[in-house]
């Protein structure tokens, strides 16, 4: 595949295609015109999906030193060309160049995880005699996969979420049709790339680069598409759950995370912890730090350090590794996020820095008294605007935190251990991280939320889980 940056091609059951219609892909930052992709069409998903019926059985039947060998030999690739990959996911998306680097060694870790789960995909034998009709026989279980999955992703990490799925799917057996972002395509492209250099056979991957609103009804309703692994929107999830019918949901959504301060935390470590997460992607990162609760005698000192160095942060080219955030993902997003934060100000919450606009660029926004009922106390912001609240005592933290339609990640700093404990019993969401903010993550963590935040988990191993299901063998041994 051609590595520059003009017009590229879309992976299709293992053939670079082209098509007459184009999507044209921008630098947020200056909306310059980087590249363009195939539109694909219906007609395209029904090709991917007809050539993915038999990539499923090549994927099954690939012995698993095979599927390693191949998930290594990516990441490998990915390594070799890692300044390629770095750049690609800064030009085409709202991350600077030091995000960027750190988005490329994780999907690299990302595909290795795979290479080493997929050794420890197993079952375990049934002892069948603990009912009286089970005397007699002996038997097991071990996993199978699915068959095809259907993965749409967002373009916020357009390199390692669009991993996270085709690493476990290849680990386990199955084959994939990734429909990236049509803001971000480039990214999943190049991994294709990566998996045609490894010696991935044919028909096991396809990368199509169509509109969500045009193919994505398709992808996700055929019947020959047995899971939908879906990361985005809530709005998004929620239209694909609807339509998707009987088949495999894993849903990767949104959130509005808090951290709980208290005021026996290491206040310094607090504070670099949340304002790295509130504005890394410039706000745009499902685990982003939104809603922070500070305890009472914590609070001026907090809020005054917090505000300074949100204030210090560096905006401008993404490029450079000197900008510590770079654009939202268009103007449209920056504009909506301006308009959130200044309804919260008409509605009595006060502007402690930022609130600034310029293009796509939104300065780090800090709010305190923002009104229960303001649509930025309630939804997801996904923009690098985070809320300061006053907390009397724990309890009303945890109370407030929990009142909101998400549940992915919390934070709480503390030194005590029942503070803690309480928070990890009482907190309604999939992962709490003590003394660190709510967006911290490793590859290899189960990792999903609950109510409105999504259903199953990703995290390799936990991803692998879902994309196989269990085949049960019984060994009849009364031979009459
Ligand atoms: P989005 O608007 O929901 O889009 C996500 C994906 O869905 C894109 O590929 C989009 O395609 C596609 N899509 C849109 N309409 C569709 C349809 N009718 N049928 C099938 N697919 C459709 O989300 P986004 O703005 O890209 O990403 C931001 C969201 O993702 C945030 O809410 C964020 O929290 C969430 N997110 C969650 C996680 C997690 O792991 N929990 C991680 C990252 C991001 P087009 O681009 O062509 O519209």
């Amino acid at each position: 595949m051609e590595t520059t940056m003009q017009s590229k091609p879309m992976f299709l059951a293992g053939r670079w295609v082209q098509r007459e219609e184009s999507i044209e892909v921008f630098d947020p930052q200056d909306g310059s015109l980087i590249s363009s992709v195939p539109a694909a069409t219906e007609d395209d998903v029904l090709l991917a999906i007809e050539e993915a019926e038999e990539g499923a059985k090549r994927s099954a039947s690939l012995p698993v030193h095979a599927r390693m060998r191949i998930l290594n030999d990516a990441a490998c690739y990915i390594e070799d060309h890692f300044d390629l990959y770095a750049e690609t996911i800064a030009s085409e998306g709202s991350k600077t160049i030091k995000e960027a680097v750190s988005e490329v060694m994780r999907c690299i870790q990302t595909l290795r995880l795979s290479s080493e789960e997929a050794r420890r995909i197993q079952g375990e034998t049934i002892p069948f005699d603990q009912s009286e009709t089970g005397e007699g026989r002996v038997g097991y279980y071990y996993r199978f996969p699915i068959g095809i999955i259907a993965a749409i992703t967002p373009f916020n990490d357009p390199l390692n979420l669009v991993a996270h799925k085709v690493g476990p799917a290849i680990a386990s057996g199955n084959a994939i049709i990734v429909k990236p972002a049509t803001a971000t395509p480039l990214s999943a492209l190049l991994l294709a790339e990566a998996f045609e250099q490894a010696g991935l056979p044919p028909k096991i991957l396809s990368v199509i680069t169509g509109r969500g609103g045009v193919i994505g009804d398709l992808l996700v309703t055929h019947p020959a598409v047995r899971m939908v692994s879906f990361t985005g929107g809530l709005e998004t999830g929620e239209r694909i759950a609807r339509k998707a019918g009987l088949k495999k949901l894993s849903m990767e959504l949104g959130s509005n995370s808090p951290v709980i301060v208290l005021k026996d935390a290491d206040i310094a470590a607090a504070v670099d912890a949340t304002v790295s997460g509130a504005f890394c992607a410039a706000g745009q990162n499902c685990l982003g730090v939104q809603r922070i609760y500070i305890e009472k005698d914590l609070y001026e000192e907090f809020q005054m350090r917090f505000v300074e160095k949100a204030g210090r942060y560096v905006i401008g080219d993404k490029q450079s590794l000197a900008t510590d955030m770079g654009p939202l993902i268009n103007e449209r997003e920056a504009e909506r996020v301006q308009q959130w934060v200044e309804e919260a100000i008409e509605n009595g919450a006060e502007l402690l820095t930022g609130g600034e606009r310029s293009g796509a660029f939104y300065k780090p926004t800090v709010l305190s008294n923002v009104p229960s009922n303001c649509k930025i106390a309630i939804q997801e912001i996904f923009g690098p605007v985070v809320l300061l609240y006053e907390a009397a005592h724990l309890e009303e933290a945890i109370d407030k935190a929990n009142q909101v339609p998400y549940g992915l990640q919390a934070g709480i700093f503390t030194r005590n251990i029942e503070s803690a404990f309480k928070a990890i019993q009482e907190l309604h969401v999939g992962g709490i991280m003590i003394n660190d903010s709510s967006d911290y993550r490793i590859d290899g963590m189960p990792f999903g939320g609950v109510k409105g935040s999504g259903l199953g988990r990703e995290g390799v191993k936990f991803a692998i889980q879902e994309m196989t299901e269990p085949k049960v063998v019984s060994f009849n041994l009364f031979q009459r």
